[in-house]
């Protein structure tokens, strides 16, 4: 694959298929839309041109919008909207029977070289592709929402999708979309909505706790999302220390019900040995310098951020 033009099919027009669209046409292809009926795909048609537009006046975009809406076609028929596509990429509704008939019926119109990749964001992609005889063309790609925006996407392969069709995936995504590109094993919720429904539940919990909804917002934007943002999670705990992690995750994992805070042996076993991140040099991560040193660097990269989003604030 290389700097080739493809026609991309995309099949469901709501939020995601038209920002999948989008994202496509920026980058050249010519991508043909279908939904199951003609006024939804009328009000995908303003959406995505309203976007454009838009795109267009913020400056993310140079490209005459115009332009771009001319690589976009709208229809009904899904023999004329996957026939000859490169890629099929699958929006529709997140229901498994619903995905999986979809998926069966493309099976009689796609030639040899299609692959179909399903934008689910929970399901797994073997429950999708049992039963179909073309399994080894079928993968996941997770699109994050806005997707003509947010960089990151999740591949997502059953244990019968194909190594070509694993790698071309990731080409095209990576080289014509310029997409930041994660692997996820293909477990229920991939990574991103494992991590969303884990925050989500709690916060609602905390809600049943006491917490107010704006006071749990505050936590996110003003302390807990810049450093998940800035460190990651395993990144943080390093910094905390290993050792108190875990001290704390014993006492919580006590007073409350639930395993809140999840300590399998392998964790045990690295504070055991002394690993407890940064302060020793070896925690997730290895670090050469001295932890006051990486200390200052963590100031440093936190004011900057913190800088910077007190001017998007005011
Ligand atoms: P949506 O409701 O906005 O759009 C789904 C579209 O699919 C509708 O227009 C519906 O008419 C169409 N559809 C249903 N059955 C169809 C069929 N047989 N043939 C053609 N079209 C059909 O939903 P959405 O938010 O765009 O989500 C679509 C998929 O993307 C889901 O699998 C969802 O989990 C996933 N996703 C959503 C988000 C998000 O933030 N909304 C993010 C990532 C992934």
């Amino acid at each position: 694959m290389g700097r080739e033009k493809y026609k991309l099919g995309i099949i469901g027009s709501g939020i995601m298929g038209s920002g999948i669209a989008i994202t496509c046409a920026l980058a050249g292809h010519r991508v043909y839309l279908n939904d199951i009926s003609e006024e939804i795909l009328n009000k995908s048609k303003s959406y995505i041109t309203h976007i454009l537009e838009y795109l267009h006046n913020i400056k993310w975009i140079s490209i005459d919008p115009n332009e771009v809406l001319d690589n976009i076609l709208f229809s009904l028929d899904v023999n004329n909207v996957v026939s000859n596509s490169k890629f099929v990429f699958e929006a529709a509704t997140e229901k498994l029977d619903v995905k999986k008939k979809i998926f069966m019926q493309l099976k009689k119109y796609i030639s040899n070289e299609t692959i179909l990749a399903s934008n689910t964001s929970v399901i797994k992609i073997e429950n999708i592709s049992e039963d179909i005889d073309i399994r080894d063309r079928i993968i996941g790609v997770h699109w994050m929402n806005p997707p003509f925006i947010l960089p990151l996407v999740e591949l997502v392969h059953s244990q019968h999708t194909s190594e070509k069709v694993i790698r071309e995936t990731r080409i095209f995504l990576e080289k014509e979309l310029g997409k930041i590109v994660i692997e996820s094993p293909d477990i229920p919720g991939f990574i991103v909505n494992r991590f969303a429904a884990a925050i989500s539940s709690e916060a609602v919990r905390l809600v049943d706790e006491g917490v107010s909804i704006e006071d749990i917002d505050k936590v996110w934007k003003d302390h807990l999302g810049i450093l998940y943002m800035l460190f990651g999670p395993f990144g943080n705990l390093d910094q905390i220390g290993l050792d108190t992690v875990y001290l704390a995750g014993l006492y919580l994992s006590q007073s409350l019900e639930r395993n809140i805070m999840y300590i399998p042996r392998w964790f045990e076993e690295m504070v055991m040995r002394g690993e407890y991140g940064v302060k020793t040099g070896k925690g997730f991560y290895r670090y050469k310098e001295d932890p006051d040193k990486l200390y200052l660097k963590r100031i440093k990269k936190l004011s900057e951020v913190l800088r910077w989003l007190k001017d998007q604030r005011l």
